[in-house]
C-alpha cells in the first residue's frame, strides 16, 4: 500500500512495473546494498540492539586467533614483507582490533609488514572501523579487486559471503512447455500493489544442476555469483603471487549436510535476532543464505581449498580453550562470560558445527593452521 511504503520499496515497485519481476539476487541486491536506502549502507546491524550477533562479538578469543593464525601462516611462508592484511566486510572492526591486540604480543613483525586494507560498502560502518582501528591506520579499497591489486594478500572474511545476493532455482514436476526445463528460478513480482513470490522458468547453471543426480520435486538450488566472483579473484592473486592466503568463516553445509538436506531453500531474513518476512520490510532486515564452501572453493581454482572444518573445531585446533582458561584466570569476574563465549562458538549446537572454515592457500603453499586436512579435490560435483 502507498502510503506506508519505504523509499526502497517504492523504487522496488517501479522497477517491477517497468520491467517485470526481478530476479531474487537482484532483490537482495537492492535491499542490503542500495546507496542510498539499503540495509548495510543505513546501519550498524550488529549486537543486542541490532539484528543479529557476530562471532567476533562474542568473545575477543575469536579475532585473538585468526590474528595468530594469519601470523603462523605468514610466518610458514618466510615472512614475505611488505603484505596486505585485507577483511572483507569488517563490521565494527572488532575482529582486527582483537587480531592485532594479540599480534602486538606475538607477532609484531607481521603488523610491521602488514598494510590493513579494509572492504566495505556501508558509510556507517566504515565510520565505526575508522574509529575502533585509527592505531591501525587502515586504508579502505572500493572493491575486492582494488584490496587484491598490490602486496600478497592475507585476507580475512567472517560472514561476509553469506550477505552476497544468490539465485535461486526449483525443481518442478513437469516443464512448463516445450522445450521449457524442469526448473523454476525464484522471482519478486508485484500483485494487487504487494510484493509476492513468482517462480519463473529457468535453470540452474550446468555445474549446480549436477549437485543433484536425480532432484526430487521441489529440491532447491542456489547460487551465488557475486560470492563465486570474489573468491575467483582472491584465488587469482594468491595463485598469480604465490604468496598470501585468505581465510573465509560463514554459515553454510559440507557436502554430506547438503546431501542430507537434498536440496533445501536456505534464504531468511533476520530482524531484531527474530525470523522475518524477507517481502515484508526491503531494507530493514538482514537478508541472508547459507554459503556453498564447494562453490567458492572451485571458483577459486588454481588456488587450494583447505576445509571447511566445523568452527568448533578449527577454534580448538588454534587453541582456543587454552587461551579461555586463561582469560579467566586473569579476570576471575569474567570467568563465566568467557566460559559462555567459548561455549557459542565452538559448542556444535550454537556456532560450532553450522559455522565452517575454509583457507584458499597457492597452489605450493604449506598446509595452514587448524586446516590440515588434504586439499579438496578441485573436481567434482560437490
Ligand atoms: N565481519 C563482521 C561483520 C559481518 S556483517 C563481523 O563478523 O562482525 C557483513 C559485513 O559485510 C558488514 O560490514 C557489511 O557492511 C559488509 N558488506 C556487505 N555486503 C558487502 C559488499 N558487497 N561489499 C563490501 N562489504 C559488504
Amino acid at each position: 500500500m502507498a502510503f506506508c511504503m519505504t523509499p526502497l520499496e517504492t523504487l522496488i515497485h517501479d522497477e517491477i512495473a517497468r520491467d517485470g519481476p526481478m530476479r531474487l539476487d537482484r532483490y537482495m541486491e537492492f535491499c542490503l546494498a542500495h546507496p542510498e536506502h539499503g540495509y548495510y549502507p543505513t546501519r550498524d546491524p550488529l549486537g543486542a540492539a541490532g539484528d543479529f550477533v557476530t562471532a567476533p562479538e562474542v568473545s575477543q578469543i575469536f579475532g585473538e586467533l585468526i590474528g595468530l593464525w594469519l601470523a603462523q601462516v605468514w610466518v610458514d611462508q618466510g615472512r614475505p614483507a611488505p603484505v596486505r592484511w585485507i577483511e572483507l566486510g569488517p563490521g565494527r572492526g572488532t575482529l582486527a582490533a582483537d587480531a592485532a591486540r594479540a599480534l602486538r604480543q606475538a607477532a609484531p613483525d607481521f603488523l610491521a609488514a602488514a598494510e590493513l586494507v579494509l572492504v566495505e560498502t556501508s558509510p556507517a560502518l566504515r565510520a565505526r572501523q575508522a574509529e575502533r582501528l585509527s592505531d591501525l591506520a587502515p586504508r579502505w579499497a572500493d572493491t575486492v579487486d582494488d584490496a587484491l591489486s598490490g602486496a600478497p594478500a592475507f585476507l580475512v572474511a567472517n560472514e561476509f559471503f553469506d550477505a552476497l545476493p544468490i539465485r535461486q532455482f526449483r525443481r518442478v514436476a513437469e516443464t512448463p512447455g516445450p522445450g521449457l526445463p524442469a526448473w523454476t528460478e525464484r522471482h519478486v513480482a508485484l500483485v494487487e500493489g504487494a510484493l509476492t513470490w513468482r517462480d519463473l522458468p529457468g535453470a540452474p547453471p550446468e555445474p549446480l544442476a549436477a549437485r543433484l543426480a536425480e532432484p526430487a520435486e521441489g529440491a532447491v538450488l542456489e547460487a551465488c555469483p557475486a560470492g563465486e566472483a570474489v573468491a575467483a579473484a582472491i584465488g587469482r592473486a594468491l595463485a598469480e603471487r604465490g604468496t598470501g592466503a585468505a581465510l573465509l568463516i560463514d554459515y553454510g553445509y559440507d557436502d554430506a549436510e547438503r546431501r542430507a538436506a537434498g536440496g533445501r531453500d536456505t534464504f531468511q531474513a533476520a530482524r531484531r535476532h527474530e525470523y522475518a518476512d524477507p517481502l515484508a520490510h526491503p531494507g530493514e532486515a538482514d537478508l541472508t543464505a547459507h554459503v556453498d564452501f564447494d562453490a567458492l572453493a572451485r571458483a577459486a581454482r588454481p588456488a587450494n581449498a583447505w576445509g571447511a572444518v566445523g568452527q568448533g573445531s578449527f577454534l580448538r585446533a588454534l587453541g582456543a580453550e587454552p587461551r579461555a582458561a586463561q582469560l579467566a584466570r586473569a579476570n576471575p569476574a569474567r570467568a563465566e562470560a568467557v566460559a559462555a563465549g567459548l561455549h557459542r562458538l565452538t559448542h556444535p549446537a550454537e556456532m560450532g558445527r553450522l559455522f565452517k572454515a575454509m583457507a584458499l592457500s597457492p597452489p605450493n603453499a604449506p598446509p595452514p593452521p587448524g586446516l590440515t586436512a588434504a586439499p579438496k579435490a578441485p573436481e567434482g560435483a560437490g
